[in-house]
């Protein structure tokens, strides 16, 4: 059953037209894969999905209802659940209060927030750095640290942007793991990429954007022999 379903979305910046005429959907469950060159238009169809941006038209379809008018803080609670290219966990806070951030959202007590971050913890492999600040972290558990806020909100679909660009071939393991665990515990993952390497064994299906438009769709392994895709990558 389609979870998400993206109609005809527009979004322009001045001459820019970041996301023209985009099309695309997720099943529950499933893993999709969004990659494309830099400025293709990946980010901006997070932004207009997570409500930072307000899509100028088109329609988004969130579990039967349309959603492109709610603000941000309207679709996390219905499921809707985001991290961001550039990490930004709160410096200041130790991993348990981050976490708690998001798990209190769904929670009827600050003592109930705190087993279902705890749980989280657990689960993403985190439960030694519990007490460290977000400061003190690596890039690479600041990241699994930002997964582990949006998972605490329980949503149905999880929007991973960039989650593993920068990390080293190790922590890139670890984190297709981790990732692949949380889609087999039943949430539906939008995971951008810049990496293609990544992607393709991950995604149960992968869209391509170029210039803010889907280029080529469909299994991993029909989008990385289309010609369109090894042109986009390796034409410009
Ligand atoms: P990607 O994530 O694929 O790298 P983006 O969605 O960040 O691409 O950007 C798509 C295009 O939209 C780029 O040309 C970028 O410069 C432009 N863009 C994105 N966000 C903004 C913004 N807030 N203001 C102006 N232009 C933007």
């Amino acid at each position: 059953m389609t979870i998400l379903e993206c109609k005809h979305i527009y979004k322009k910046f001045g001459g820019i037209t970041a996301n023209n005429d985009v099309n695309i959907s997720i099943d529950e469950g499933e893993m999709v894969g969004l990659i494309g060159p830099n400025g293709s238009g990946k980010t901006t169809l997070f932004n207009c999905i997570s409500g930072v941006y307000k899509i100028d038209s088109g329609e988004i379809i969130f579990r039967g209802n349309a959603i492109q008018k709610l603000p941000p803080h309207r679709r996390t609670p219905l499921g809707i659940a985001r991290t961001f290219q550039i990490v930004r966990p709160f410096k200041a806070l130790t991993v348990l209060e981050n976490v708690m951030i998001g798990s209190l959202l769904k929670s009827k007590s600050p003592l109930e927030a705190e087993e279902k971050a705890r749980e989280i913890i657990e689960f993403l492999g985190m439960t030694k750095y519990i007490d460290y600040t977000g400061a003190h972290l690596t890039l690479a558990y600041k990241k699994r640290l930002e997964i582990a806020r949006a998972l605490a909100t329980e949503p149905y679909i999880l929007m991973l942007d960039e989650a593993m660009a920068g990390l080293n071939a190790a922590e890139t393991k670890e984190a297709v793991e981790f990732v692949r665990k949380i889609n087999d515990r039943g949430t539906s993952i939008i995971l951008v990429e810049h990496v293609m390497e990544v992607v393709m064994p991950l995604s149960d299906r992968v869209y391509v954007l170029e210039n803010g438009k889907v280029i080529s769709q469909g299994l991993p392994s029909e989008v990385s022999k289309d010609p369109l895709v090894i042109e986009a990558y390796l034409g410009g």
